[in-house]
């Protein structure tokens, strides 16, 4: 099975008790999967006793470790974890050793990559542009979706399009979102076919906007600040900041260019495939517009700046599938390019 990553993948080692912002801290519930509560059943006393007078079932009828005061009860107080300290790294449950790896299926590919979550992953996101990394993995191969091979040879142009020269970080991400719009449209239309001459013309013509054709940065901002404020959150102090940044009415700080196109790079590249199944694409890069936007908007606001930020949109948004989908249709539903090309001028 064709299997791709971006190369900063297979740099990636966990920071362990050295970690600013664990993920056993995150204020998620921890699953066990099914071969691990198996071992669990078993395990002999005491850390048997243990492991299994904390473990809980969840509404969905799957066992899970909750959070004891927003911590998996497993972390100690040096950051490492009980389970893995007594019975190694696969003793602890799959999420725990795959975690921030995420991996797609599309039929005949798969993708992996890294969630941007994970301080250390968004440090490698952020230190170079993406490359590929291109292999055969073993795995029960399924039929190519009709619109795999269009949308790939699609996103690809897309993720030219950013690191297009001469051009600002504003002007490529500006014209993502143009080259997107144009693809959801041959889309809609049915007309897939086409795809490839609309890759050809953007790679040769590089869109630029009159920005005077543009609604005004700062309500649109505001509004979707709104609606992130309104979708399930994770962390009050995430809320805070929205809210913080809704009420300033400076514009938004100057991101280096490199940062912005990479943040960007990495929501194509995990989300943009989507439309493999729903024929959706125009939504995933106005989510890479919005989430690169937002973050740079709210960097000034944090202490560490725009990395942090960036991990806690992430944290918030990506790892919540009823937040992705709230997003999803209010884009669809209210959202309007005008508004999202007046957002891309970070
Ligand atoms: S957030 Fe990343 S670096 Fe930190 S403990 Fe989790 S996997 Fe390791």
């Amino acid at each position: 099975m064709e299997t791709h990553a971006p190369q900063y993948y297979f740099s990636f080692r966990c920071l362990g008790g050295g970690c600013p912002h664990t993920c056993c801290a995150a204020g998620w519930e921890i699953p066990v999967d099914p071969a691990t509560a198996t071992l669990y059943e078993t395990l002999p006393p005491p850390l048997g006793d243990r492991v299994r007078a904390f473990w809980t079932i969840d509404p969905e009828g799957s066992p899970c470790f909750p959070l004891r005061g927003g911590s998996c009860p497993f972390l100690n107080g040096e950051g490492l974890c009980h389970i893995h300290i007594a019975l190694g790294e696969e003793a602890t449950p799959l999420i725990c050793r795959t975690h921030p790896r995420f991996c797609y299926e599309y039929g005949s590919l798969r993708e992996r990559g890294l969630c941007a979550s994970c301080p250390e992953a968004v440090r490698l996101i952020l230190e170079e542009d993406m490359t590929f990394h291109v292999s055969q993995e073993a795995g029960l191969e399924e039929e190519a979706p009709p619109l795999l091979s269009p949308l790939l040879t699609a996103r690809e142009t897309a993720l030219s399009l950013l690191t297009a020269e001469g051009a600002t970080l504003g002007q490529r991400l500006q014209a993502v979102l143009l080259f997107s719009n144009e693809v959801q449209v041959l889309l809609d239309e049915d007309r897939a076919e086409d795809l490839l001459s609309l890759c050809r013309f953007y790679r040769e013509e590089f869109p630029l906007l009159e920005p005077a054709a543009l609604p005004r940065r700062s309500p649109v901002l505001k509004k979707y600040l709104g609606l992130l404020e309104g979708l399930v959150i994770l962390r009050p102090h995430w809320k805070e900041l929205l809210k913080a940044r809704k009420a300033r009415s400076a514009g938004a700080a100057p991101l280096p260019s490199h940062m912005g196109e990479r943040t960007a790079a990495y929501f194509l590249y995990r989300h943009w495939l989507r439309g493999v199944w729903d024929g959706d694409v125009l939504t995933w890069a106005e989510f890479a517009v919005l989430g690169t936007a937002v973050a740079a908007s709210l960097s000034p606001l944090h202490p560490e700046g725009f990395p942090e930020v960036f991990r806690l949109l992430c944290e918030e948004l990506e790892h919540s599938e009823e937040n992705l989908t709230a997003i999803q249709d209010f884009l669809w539903e209210k959202g309007s390019l005008p508004e999202l090309l007046a957002l891309a001028a970070v």
